[in-house]
């Protein structure tokens, strides 16, 4: 009987077989013999992925669910890919460190973050998550098992493939000149090897954290407020809100959201050892954005947890309400080199007020030129058009030297963008990289690459 597995997109799949090694040596054996009997194997994580990536057409599915090992260190833990982000964040925690990978569904997995190389909220500062990785231990189809360090150079040939101008990019392999071990792993979404352990940087927690949600009353104050904010010392995340995600929220938050807010921006900085009063400058520079002055700041851990669970609530009703109306999700992942971030926004907001009146969200990762627009689907038609409407805004990107993707990677929903970011060339330079891991193509087939590059 087929087995279905789905991801938190709605995209659906089936699998012939379901394992759950509980150990790196029993996983290469379930690899090696799916590559003696020539099966497909799609590796799963906890099946927060928003791409598909984890569902497959037939063959077997390897869930790293059991390989949970967790050992927190000074300097770095050691975690399982199957270990969840939520109790790496809070081992580290207890410890007085932390992990500063943030992406916003904290029950994701680690071997997930590693494979779509994960970002979020605080990546404004620190990065995605393939700069916190120490080393990492990867199963290969055939069975063999290594451990690569940080810095670790690729030790075979490949010509090089170039990168976009932005502050971060899943899409496609991290084939730069010089590119390790670690690079072309991370975020090449379980198609070259699957990730079984790995050791986790971890940094000193700050002292003092300042967090904040700041409204106001139009999104020109917000959007100028990005830029006039973007260049405050130890920021670790410039998010934002448009009014309809505002809208979505007010369902939950109806008391608390001020009713003139139009658009919202949500700041962390760190106050460890900075000079001045901080908390002074924050009204400064509220004040002349021009924000309502019932925003929420707050410094202690439980209001970082509120306003936490204020951002994670957004998507998460998106996601229900995409649900509700019977449609797969219509996300898009695109950034933008930070100088183009204002055109990408105009673009946005025009075509999509035109084509999608009432029945979008905009909101994300600003800070890095990245937001994610939602379209909400009333119709079979909508639906398609709004797919006609991905692939311009994902030319748009790509146009302004943006990323097709740059943190959910393109999974099976998304590989017909990858064509739009690399040649030809490009995309069979990697692929030669594939077939010279996975001789037989058998890891992650339909993800990533499209079917043009489906070769004997
Ligand atoms: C509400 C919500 C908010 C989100 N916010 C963010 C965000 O802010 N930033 C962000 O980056 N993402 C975000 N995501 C997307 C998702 O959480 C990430 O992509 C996450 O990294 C997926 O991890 P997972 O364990 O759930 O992986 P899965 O969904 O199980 O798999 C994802 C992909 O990784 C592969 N994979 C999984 N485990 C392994 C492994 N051990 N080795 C090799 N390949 C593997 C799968 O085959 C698949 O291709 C969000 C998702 C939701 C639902």
């Amino acid at each position: 009987m087929p087995i279905p597995v789905e991801d938190a997109s709605g995209f659906q799949g089936s699998a012939d077989r379901w394992l759950s090694p509980s150990s790196i040596e029993e996983l290469a054996a379930n690899l090696a013999e799916a590559n003696r009997l020539e099966i497909p194997v799609t590796p799963s994580g906890a099946g927060t992925g928003i791409t598909g990536g984890r569902c497959p057409n037939g063959g077997w599915v390897v869930s790293l669910e059991k390989l949970t090992r967790l050992e927190v260190h000074p300097g770095f833990a050691v975690s399982g890919a199957g270990t969840l982000l939520k109790d790496v964040h809070a081992a580290a925690s207890n410890s007085g460190q932390f992990y500063p990978p943030d992406p916003t569904e904290w029950t994701s997995s680690i071997g997930g973050n590693i494979a779509t190389n994960a970002s979020g909220s605080r990546s404004f500062r620190y990065g995605s998550t393939r700069r916190h990785l120490r080393s990492l231990t990867a199963v290969f189809m055939d069975g063999s098992v290594r451990t690569f360090r940080r810095g670790e150079p690729l030790d075979f040939p490949f010509e090089p493939v170039p990168a976009p101008a932005t502050t971060k990019n899943t899409a496609g392999y991290a084939l730069h000149e010089g590119a390790t071990w670690i690079d072309l792993l991370a975020g090449s979404e379980g198609t070259l090897a699957i990730v079984a352990e790995a050791e986790l940087a971890l940094l000193p927690q700050p002292k003092e954290l300042l967090s904040g949600v700041v409204f106001f009353p139009d999104d020109q104050s917000a959007l100028a407020a990005v830029d006039a904010w973007r260049l405050t010392p130890q920021l670790n995340m410039l998010e934002y809100m448009d009014a309809p995600s505002l809208d979505f929220l007010r369902g939950p938050y109806s008391n608390e959201i001020p009713k003139q807010a139009r658009a919202c921006l949500m700041i962390e900085q760190e106050l460890d050892s900075l000079p001045g009063d901080p908390v002074d400058e924050w009204v400064n520079r509220l004040e002349s954005a021009g924000a309502l002055e019932d925003s929420w700041f707050g410094e202690s851990a439980r209001d970082r947890e509120r306003f936490r669970a204020f951002r994670h609530t957004l998507p998460e009703l998106v996601n229900a309400k995409v649900r509700a109306n019977g449609f797969q999700k219509l996300s898009s992942d695109f950034a933008v080199p930070l100088e183009a971030n204002a055109r990408m926004l105009a673009f946005y907001r025009e075509s999509l007020a035109a084509a999608f009146p009432g029945r979008f969200t905009i909101y994300g990762h600003i800070g890095d030129a990245h937001v994610h627009v939602n379209i909400l689907s009333a119709s079979a038609e909508d639906f398609e058009h709004g797919k006609e409407w991905m692939e311009l805004a994902a030319r748009t990107a790509v146009s302004l030297h943006g990323t097709v993707s740059a943190e959910h990677g393109l999974g099976k929903r998304k590989r017909h963008f990858l064509p739009l970011m690399f040649d030809e060339h490009q995309i069979r330079n990697m692929y030669e990289v594939k077939r010279r891991l996975d001789a037989k193509c058998l890891l992650s087939r339909d993800t990533l690459f499209p079917d043009l590059l489906v070769v004997d």
